[in-house]
């Protein structure tokens, strides 16, 4: 035996499945007239809900939305130039050492293979260099 009044849920329900819901509703239904009659209400609303047109703005959302968007910053940073510098500057100093050991080096083989791979590596730790700073440079901008 049901104590309380329905809920706004068991209502709906009801209503939409056309009086075909739990049986303790409806003995509930026969019995209460503010259930009755809130019933009735729904009863009247869900039919217009049904045959609302589906709300429209009459604006265009998209345009609004994209004329509020902050402009992507264009160009070059000032970091950036500074970063594209060191990097050109490691890879001439690179090509400079690789052409001074080759040229004095050339005879020895195991110094010159020996020499490749410590620019080898030299490059790849600016590689990284570059990339921690770069990472550092988005951080500072973002704040
Ligand atoms: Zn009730």
């Amino acid at each position: 035996m049901r104590t309380g009044h329905l809920t706004h849920e068991e209502m709906q329900d009801w209503v939409m499945s056309d009086g075909q819901g739990a049986d303790e509703i409806g003995a509930h239904l026969s019995h209460c007239t503010a259930c009755q009659e809130e019933l009735a209400a729904y009863k009247l609303m869900l039919p217009m809900l049904e045959t609302m047109p589906a709300a429209a703005f009459d604006f265009d959302v998209a345009e609004m939305v994209l004329a509020n968007l902050p402009e992507r910053q264009v160009g070059v940073s000032v970091g950036m130039v500074m970063v594209y510098l060191m990097v050109g500057a490691g890879v001439l100093a690179g090509l400079g050492a690789l052409y001074v050991m080759t040229r004095y080096l050339a005879f020895n083989l195991v110094a010159g293979i020996g020499a490749i791979m410590i620019i080898s590596v030299l490059g790849f730790q600016i590689r990284e260099m570059v990339k921690q700073y770069q990472r550092q440079l988005r951080l500072l901008e973002h704040c």
